[in-house]
């Protein structure tokens, strides 16, 4: 017997955490984390405390109570009993965990409790969370996503839950000699590799007794793909996050079709634009660019959007083609191209390769662009961050030999359209853009609170340096990763579920009412508690 608890993602939109059971059998799909929830309790400067593991997650809900799943050092430090007997701790209370790791609920056999994760997609709100999850967990995700997962750790800043790939181990040591307080107890951590298993889309490969195929879906990050599963009996088809209407929207059509009157046992489908009757339109992206750069003159054009979206970063090559611009981008978009260009089946080419794409070099360090003010992060001066000190050939230097800088830009505004996100703000200072310049955003628009505040520091940047006409509103161009409700309707219609079961959506009960009749039992998902099938 099947079944499916949802512990992310039910009424909520992102933060999937789906959990397949059949028998002993345990699968999950997606492992994300949800910014809704974390946002409920933190913000910028109030953050689950480092050294305190899952214990703060756990007390606020924020990550499901399941035994044998978590990393042990996140539960509890190796020798904490011993230490804290040390220190003359006589009550553990405040270290005790509620759930028990992998290790603890290991079978004799070794068997693991969970059977391994399987990842639709390198959006956050789906994989985040695996950074909790005991290293010996197999994951699997197409080879893109694996790459995608790689860059964005490498380019993150170094917080507690980033470690997804290098898992960041903490252990009790002593303190050294040197110390004010020597051989007391301190947090070391070693950094121990996650295994993570690239798969072919198409190809079937086993989860446990589980069978799983991925396959490949548009959407606002390269690499997406729905998930098929099949239990002893059951098959169940996840759709991760998907929409019709990109640069590849011909790979959403292909599954549909692929998977249309197949009547799996459950559909888990994502619903986020469910409300929404009418689909986006990258296309329609493109055109409204196009126009609005093309208002900039002899101003400068700056146009911000997400670095991971490589579909947006390739309209924009268009839009700069189209209106005689030479787009430049951030060192980070350049460095995530220059990984993916290097896979079998590149989504995308480096940005060396196309004619009319520069990298921007920005100042920082000591702001005097000095060659050692980039070796911290590296691929801020070439397309490549793999730097060996013993061989001079490794080191790659493009971006500060040929890049653009913000004086280049403010010598010739008219001849860029530049990728400016909001955290790169301060770049205005130093660009200095002239009359006419032009800023659009092409990210969607605020939909909490904490975005609009956002939204209002951008409109005081703007009005500041004169960019945009004065009673001008930020201009909003874009089109999301997901489809409309009448797209998802007409998906779920052709799929022929026997059971539907909405996820990633405020509004599960428009499946409902849409449905009616169609012969697909909908059951909206509450929070960890199981459906189970028949
Ligand atoms: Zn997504």
């Amino acid at each position: 017997m099947v079944s499916v608890t949802v512990h992310g993602g039910a009424g909520e939109i992102g933060g999937n955490k789906i959990l397949v059971e059949d028998g002993a059998h345990r699968v999950f799909l997606d492992f994300g984390m949800s910014f809704g929830r974390m946002g409920d309790f933190y913000e910028d400067f109030l953050q689950p405390r480092t050294n305190s593991g899952l214990r703060d997650l756990l007390a606020l809900g924020i990550l499901p109570k399941i035994d044998g799943i978590y990393r042990q050092d996140l539960l509890e430090f190796d020798g904490l009993e011993e230490t804290l007997a040390e220190l003359g701790v006589a009550d553990d209370s405040l270290w005790a965990a509620d759930v028990k790791s992998y290790e603890e609920i290991r079978g004799r056999d070794g068997s693991p409790a969970v059977d391994g994760v399987i990842v639709s997609h390198a959006h956050m709100d789906h994989f985040q969370h695996v950074s909790m999850l005991d290293e010996r967990m197999p994951v699997f995700c197409s080879e893109t996503t694996k790459a995608v997962i790689e860059t964005a750790e490498e380019l993150s800043a170094d917080r507690f839950g980033t470690d997804v790939i290098n898992v960041k181990r903490r252990s009790i040591a002593k303190l050294g000699k040197s110390a004010f307080f020597p051989d007391t107890p301190k947090v070391e951590t070693e950094c121990v590799p996650r295994p993570v298993n690239a798969v072919c889309a198409g190809k079937a490969f086993a989860v446990g007794m589980m069978e799983a195929e991925l396959h490949p879906v548009d959407h606002s990050v390269p690499g997406a793909t729905a998930i098929v599963l099949r239990t002893g009996e059951e098959r169940i088809v996840y759709t991760g996050d998907l929409r019709f209407h990109g640069l590849a929207g011909h790979l959403t059509h292909q599954f549909r079709d692929a998977l249309a009157g197949s009547r799996p046992d459950i559909l888990i489908a994502e619903g986020t634009r469910i409300e929404k009757d009418t689909p986006d339109s990258e296309a329609g992206v493109l055109e409204e660019c196009t126009q609005l750069v093309s208002q900039a003159g002899p101003g400068l054009a700056m146009v911000a959007f997400a670095w991971k979206d490589t579909t947006r970063y390739r309209t924009m090559i268009e839009v700069a083609r189209e209106t005689g611009r030479t787009l430049v981008v951030s060192a980070k978009l350049a460095y995530l191209l220059h990984r993916l260009s290097s896979l079998p089946d590149a989504p995308v080419r480096p940005a060396c390769d196309e004619p009319n794409v520069k990298v921007y070099l920005k100042r920082k360090g000591s702001m005097l662009y000095s060659m050692n003010d980039y070796v911290g992060s590296k691929y801020d001066l070439g397309y490549s961050a793999e730097w060996d000190k013993k061989d001079c050939s490794t080191i790659h230097t493009e971006h500060y030999e040929c890049g653009v800088r913000a004086y280049d830009i403010a010598a010739d505004p008219g001849r860029y359209l530049l990728h400016l996100d909001f955290y790169e703000l301060n770049e205005l200072i130093d660009l200095r853009p002239p009359p006419g310049s032009v800023y659009v955003s092409a990210v969607s628009e605020p939909f909490n609170m904490e975005m609009e505040l956002d939204r209002d520091r951008l409109q005081r940047w703007l009005q500041r340096f004169g960019v945009n006409p004065p009673d001008f509103e930020p201009i909003y161009a874009h089109a999301s990763g997901h489809a409309s409700g009448p797209e998802l309707i007409e998906m779920v219609k052709a799929i022929n579920p026997k059971v539907l079961i909405p996820v990633h959506t405020e509004h599960p009960e428009l499946f409902v009412e849409a449905l009616d009749g169609s012969g697909i039992e909908v059951r909206i998902p509450t929070l960890g508690e199981p459906i189970i099938l028949g």
